[in-house]
């Protein structure tokens, strides 16, 4: 293939992606070689319109072909919040230990058997000239009453993952990449990396 440009600002998302990429075969380019870019608005309803948004926008202002990533958590007992607006649940700053302050406040009385939750991530592919699809992931786990760890990003030390025993800043990146809903979306859309670097030949 030739190359892909992940279409994401967010730092800890790229040190995920990319080792996943290249563990596909893929070149991933991060959009600090485009600093004329700017990330197009994220006012979809759901994850999928939001991943689609960022990729076709970012495969049309670079010319390339392009891989975005739109994810968050979703609080069984919040009906799903905060969803869509994980990034921003505290306000528009993106700040994430104001966002976990907020979601312990709503979650405080609720027992731990109720405060289930998952992280969704749905990735985009498109190429300059049209969308290619789109692919989801998810991992359950459950939200801690306090923060555990000091790894990761986000939502990271209040999501516990019963199957390591541990929240997801409490373990290695590689570790986090064996589950994620990240990779598991990945993995999910090598069928479309596929169909991009045929039409990108
Ligand atoms: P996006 O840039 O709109 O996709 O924002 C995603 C937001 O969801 C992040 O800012 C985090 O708050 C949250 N999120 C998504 N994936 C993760 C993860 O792997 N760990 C922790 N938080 C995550």
């Amino acid at each position: 293939m030739k190359q892909l440009v992940i279409a994401t600002f967010n730092k800890h998302k790229l040190r995920e992606l990319i080792p996943l990429c290249r563990r596909l075969g893929i070149k991933p380019l991060s959009l600090e070689a485009f600093p004329h870019v700017k990330p197009p608005r994220e006012d979809g309803k759901t994850f999928e319109e939001n991943a689609m948004k960022k990729a076709r926008f970012i495969a049309r202002e670079t010319g390339l072909p392009s891989l975005a990533d739109d994810s968050g958590i979703c609080v069984d007992a919040l009906g799903g919040a905060p969803g869509v607006d994980s990034a921003r649940y505290a306000g528009s700053s993106r700040d994430d230990r104001a966002n976990n302050l907020k979601l312990l406040g709503k979650l405080e009385g609720v027992p731990a058997a109720k405060r289930s939750a998952y992280y969704y991530c749905a990735i985009a592919l498109a190429t300059p000239q049209k969308p290619i699809g789109t692919v989801r992931g998810k991992v359950r786990g459950r939200i801690l009453r306090e923060f555990r760890g000091k790894g990761g990003f986000g939502y990271d030390v209040l999501f516990y993952y019963p199957p390591f025993s541990k929240t997801f800043a409490e373990i290695s990146l590689r570790k986090k990449n064996q589950v994620s809903h990240r990779s598991r979306a990945l993995k999910r859309a090598i069928k479309l990396l596929k169909k991009v670097a045929e039409e990108s030949c």
